[in-house]
């Protein structure tokens, strides 16, 4: 089950120590072993260890990063799982659709799972750098799991797919595809959508950030393929360029 070992589970800014430990566990019970910690509250602890109980292994190789960006750079799918909907208006998969994609995904490529914090769940600026959100269908007036047992909900859909997948007569060695376009190569195109935006005076006056959020959508929901990424780009460089040559023509 090679698709296994392309699979990561972030936790973003864990507050217990213990849900630490216990989301490792619970990774290691349905052969997931790629923890990634973004900025946990406190770490290394003791609880963490004791609740891993023999998923220690995991932790011990679980590294520790400042930003969820970091955590995702290379991954070219990744998935938010949401206690509940937010203003993002991110396409939400159910946990069994959402292991089938990624079980697919990682065939070939990176893909992330991210939780968010106890308290606060992941917050507006790290759902933007999701594809899609996940939500386990729990009951409407009490929707929020505790962490670990989020993790283990999800561990345990992609243990069914990576299963299923694995009695698939060689679901992983059709020939490769296009690759989709990696988190980092994303932020790249945004980067220069931005600055595109304002060298043609598309705002007018207006803050930028509604517009950006519509776009980074409308883009990440389409999984661009690094060649799209690259065509895209080409065509913000010319529009770049046009729109020095054309200041640099008009009256003062
Ligand atoms: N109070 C927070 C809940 C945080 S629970 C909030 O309202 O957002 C900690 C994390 O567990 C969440 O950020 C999410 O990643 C995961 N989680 C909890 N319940 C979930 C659910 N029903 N579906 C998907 N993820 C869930």
């Amino acid at each position: 089950m090679e698709a296994a070992t392309r699979i990561r589970i972030v936790l973003v800014g864990t507050q217990h120590p213990g849900n630490i430990g216990a989301a490792a566990r619970a990774l290691k019970t349905m052969g997931l072993s790629r923890l990634v910690l973004v900025a946990p509250e406190q770490y290394p602890a003791d609880e963490a260890f004791r609740r891993a109980a023999g998923a220690d292994d995991v932790l011990a190789q679980a590294p520790v990063v400042a930003t969820l960006a970091e955590a995702i750079s290379d991954c070219r799918f990744v998935l938010g799982c949401t206690a509940r909907s937010r203003r993002v208006a991110l396409e939400e998969l159910g946990p069994r659709e959402a292991a089938s994609k990624v079980v697919a995904l990682a065939a070939a490529d990176e893909v992330a799972l991210v939780f968010g914090r106890e308290r606060t769940g992941l917050s507006n600026e790290e759902l933007q750098l999701c594809h899609a959100s996940v939500h386990i269908p729990a009951n409407p007036e009490y929707s929020s799991l505790n962490l670990a047992a989020a993790v283990q909900v999800l561990a345990y859909e992609l243990r069914v797919a990576l299963l299923a997948g694995h009695a698939l007569p060689d679901a992983t060695a059709t020939p490769r595809q296009e690759l989709a376009a990696s988190h980092a190569q994303m932020e790249g195109l945004f980067a220069q959508l931005g600055e595109t935006l304002d060298d043609i005076d598309f705002h007018k006056g207006r803050a930028p950030d509604s517009a950006m959020r519509k776009l980074r959508r409308l883009f990440l929901r389409a999984t661009l393929t690094e060649q799209e990424v690259r065509l895209m780009r080409g065509i913000l460089a010319d529009a770049q360029r046009m729109a020095r040559l054309a200041g640099a023509k008009a009256p003062e």
